[in-house]
């Protein structure tokens, strides 16, 4: 990776306490969405585009699915942290400091911020150029963390498998090390809620909710979480750890 695109890479991770455009639209120029409540039009926080097409992640995530996760789900999770946080005294903090001090929140809060958070960095993370496996100082991580890149596969899609009900199974960045844990609901291990050996910087995250495979998997999370891996963007989780 040059460095122009290393700087580009690194601008988009969730770790860096900037208030970066979050990601690209489709002719891969910025579409200027903040993350920092401060810094959007109209002091709100608004849905970005996505960095690629609803189909683009086709066969694995079909293009229905893309569209109503995208422009219904996600986007009733911004518009519910907007109302949330009406006269909550939290403008100018950024998304990131909102998860980062949720215990001081309600728990519409939790629920609409933790959800905006959490699928914004789940459109990041995957790409039609995604797949294959992860090269360089990432993989050197995963290896040191987990011992190899298989047994990392393994306990990850076993914590997304397991996730009881609706949440999250995540790769996160934490004391030095990457360890994979999961979530209930919309939390994320940002949060100052939840158990110890938990919280870090998320660097990867698969949404298990049924509404982010139905339409295509039915009841067959398993076969969604295989597709998942076919769409993974390494080089994103990569600039997430660097900024993490
Ligand atoms: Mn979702």
């Amino acid at each position: 990776m040059d460095k122009r695109k290393f700087i580009k890479k690194g601008l988009l991770g969730l770790g860096g306490l900037i208030a970066a455009p979050l990601l690209a639209n489709g002719k891969g120029t910025y579409a200027g969405h903040p993350l920092s409540k401060e810094d959007a039009a109209g002091s709100k926080f608004s849905l970005p585009s996505l960095p690629y097409s609803y189909d683009a992640l086709e066969p694995h995530i079909d293009a229905q699915t893309m569209n109503i996760h995208h422009t219904r789900h996600h986007q009733a999770y911004v518009n519910n942290l907007n109302n949330a946080l009406e006269g909550t005294g939290s403008e100018g903090m950024t998304l990131e400091d909102i998860n980062r001090n949720i215990s001081s929140f309600n728990i519409a809060v939790r629920n609409n911020g933790g959800g905006h958070f959490n699928h914004n960095l789940f459109w990041e993370v995957m790409s039609p150029n995604g797949g294959d496996r992860p090269a360089g100082d990432l993989l050197s991580a995963i290896n040191g963390s987990f011992g190899s890149f298989e047994k990392f596969r393994e306990l990850f899609s076993n914590a997304a498998a397991t996730r009881f009900g609706s949440g999250w199974a995540w790769l996160i960045a934490s004391e030095g090390r990457l360890k994979v844990t999961s979530t209930p609901n919309q939390d994320n291990p940002l949060m100052d809620i939840t158990p110890a050996g938990e919280q870090g910087v998320p660097v990867l995250g698969i949404d298990v909710w049924e509404h982010a495979y139905y339409l295509r998997y039915q009841n067959r999370r398993g076969d969604y979480i295989s597709a998942f891996w076919e769409v993974i963007d390494w080089n994103a989780v990569a600039a997430k750890l660097r900024s993490a």
